[in-house]
């Protein structure tokens, strides 16, 4: 049983929920008085041909689609709701395919047209939960495809830390009664747990997924792996073994299949693998948008368009943590990289284009995934990484095939989902450009269809999830520390001796204190409050500098969470009014 006795309260304010949503929801349009939805008269497209179908009508009863037929040929039955889509394009609900759900992401998924999502490691009883609540439309959001517990890893209670093939086996199975969509296994993976952990998914008549690095991409492929997150494990597997070896005796392997092994990669290698991985079906999710979070060039355009959504104040329950990790998390250090590491990180995303462009051409399938939450916001990084996917010069069509029919096939649901037919659950987006011409018109997205109803695109400050997803720390074992102020907050230039306060919560013996890009000597430790010495020479030039953690331990990340020092040219402000400071004092 999923549910405890607990459940009958959560039940009760689920009810509660559902009619305070319906209800606002019957203000803004008419009622229909049937269970009947005609969209009349749009171009169908149909994603597993490319073919347009033009003029015509969509009949829905309930949540399935029950005729697509030339316009003119359905009696619309009285009462019926009729969505008018002439001159428009009706494409399936979009999906994102590498999802990390949180409880605050069902509505911006649903505005940016993305019905349907692949979850990639949570909360086991969390996701399992509110996958039922989204089946059941007591939450509003996309429905959920979870893989579970990821196999493999030790970044959190989202992970099975398994370290040998029998435990895969018996974390694979755990997973797989509780009922998930599919499997994964993460880095920590060798080939034989990724073998183990294939053959049981196989035995369920599941796929499994994987972001690999202990094991690469040609010797999870050939242990049997069906899809590649992040494009992960290609570098290992297409960089000179010489070459890779020193770089991973360099980096110790933390940099896995994220960002700059790539700019190693010897694209003559490329062909081998791809062959390999289309003969046997693998797909690839290259996520342009997140393992290139900050580098590609389009980034600056993102980063507004990000900024504006997450400053709606109709959005003002976004939690402040994850917006700030949109702008500040980067799978490199420092942010904004150096003019050198620049240079690493765009030779790295040629060759990781290339790769994902030869991959197609050569007839492999991409899912279209965006590993929100924290490397983007939910929803509008969808739209990003079908623009970035074209950037690499992958046909329009194989990008939409990746968010609707690609991933509906990955997770079994090919005959419910993934495309706009009879008989399949009306999840469906009518744009008024074609995106298939340019695949920026997936910007012009106007009508969102799910359950076979119109859903609501507008935010509401309101918005709730019926269960919120219980708080845990970020990487599980390792706080990710957040700082609220540091003192002194402005210093004349050429101070010597200075010694900075920085007050804050979770902060770990293990974090690294950083002013700009170098790290600063600890003077004293506290969970809360950190003094650190700043050398006088990096206060010989006026400027303002980023005060910040990196979180120690085997995974360096850079926080969410910083603080700006200035260094100014002498002048000081006198707070003093009659011998009294009347600033406030942190
Ligand atoms: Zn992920």
């Amino acid at each position: 049983m999923r549910y405890g006795k607990r459940s009958l309260v959560v039940g009760l304010s689920l009810v509660t929920f559902v009619l305070v949503t319906a209800d606002r929801r019957a203000l803004s349009q008419a009622q229909p008085t049937s269970d009947t939805l005609v969209v009349r008269g749009g171009t169908v497209l149909d994603v597993q041909q490319g073919r347009l179908l033009p003029n015509m009508d969509i009949v829905v009863q309930g949540e399935r689609i029950t005729q697509v037929v030339p316009t003119g040929q359905v009696n619309t039955p009285a009462g019926a709701q009729v969505i008018e889509a002439t001159g428009k394009f009706v494409l399936p609900g979009l999906w994102d395919t590498h999802a990390h759900t949180r409880d605050y992401d069902g509505a911006l998924n649903i505005h940016f047209g993305v019905t349907s999502t692949m979850d990639m490691g949570n909360l086991m009883d969390w996701i399992l939960s509110l996958q039922e609540a989204r089946e059941k439309q007591m939450s509003f959001g996309p429905r959920i495809f979870p893989d579970g517990m990821v196999i493999g890893g030790k970044l959190g209670p989202h992970e099975w830390n398994v370290k040998s093939p029998e435990e895969a086996r018996w974390a694979a199975r755990q997973n797989i009664a509780a009922g998930v969509s599919f499997l994964k296994v993460y880095q920590e993976a060798t080939c034989e747990i990724v073998k183990a952990a294939a053959e049981e998914a196989h035995n369920a008549s599941l796929n499994l997924h994987g972001h690999l690095r202990d094991c690469d991409a040609r010797g999870a492929v050939l242990a049997g792996i069906d899809a590649i997150a992040h494009e992960s494990g290609v570098a290992a597997a297409t960089t000179p073994p010489a070459v890779l070896a020193q770089n991973l005796a360099r980096n110790k392997g933390e940099s896995g299949g994220l960002g700059l092994p790539e700019a190693l990669e010897d694209p003559e290698m490329f062909d081998d693998l791809i062959k390999l991985m289309v003969d046997r079906k693998v797909r690839l999710e290259p996520n342009i948008v997140g393992v290139f979070h900050g580098a590609y060039p389009q980034w600056d355009k993102y980063e507004l368009e990000q900024h504006r959504l997450s400053r709606d104040p109709s959005l003002n329950y976004l939690p402040e943590m994850y917006v700030r990790m949109w702008f500040t998390d980067f799978t490199f250090h420092p942010y904004p990289p150096t003019p050198e590491l620049h240079e690493k990180l765009l030779k790295a995303l040629a060759n990781h284009q290339l790769f994902a462009r030869k991959f197609v051409a050569a007839g492999g399938k991409i899912l279209v995934g965006t590993d929100n939450y924290y490397h983007a916001p939910a929803g509008i990084a969808v739209w990003e990484e079908m623009e970035l996917l074209a950037e690499a010069q992958i046909p329009n069509l194989a990008i939409l095939q990746g968010a609707t029919i690609n991933p509906a096939i990955f997770v079994h649901q090919d005959k419910n989902l993934g495309t706009v037919e009879v008989g399949k659950l009306a999840d469906m987006d009518i744009f008024s450009k074609n995106p298939l011409n340019d695949i920026a018109n997936v910007r012009s997205l106007e009508t969102v269809i799910q359950h076979g109803k119109v859903q609501d695109r507008v935010f509401h400050s309101d918005y709730r999830e019926p269960i919120p997803r219980p708080y845990l720390p970020v990487n599980g074992q390792l706080p990710r520390p957040y700082i609220s102020s540091v003192q002194p907050s402005a210093v004349p230039i050429g101070t010597s001796t200075l010694k900075i306060t920085i007050k804050g919560q979770d902060f770990n013996a293990l974090d690294h204190v950083m002013w700009q890009d170098v790290e600063l000597k600890v003077a004293s430790f506290s969970p809360t409050e950190i003094t650190a010495v700043v050398p006088d020479e990096l206060l010989c030039r006026a400027g303002t500098y980023k005060v910040q953690m990196i979180t120690g331990g085997r995974v360096r990340q850079a926080s969410y969470n910083f603080q700006e020092v200035m260094v100014t040219f002498g002048r000081k402000f006198d707070q003093r009014w009659n011998g009294q400071k009347l600033s406030i004092e942190f």
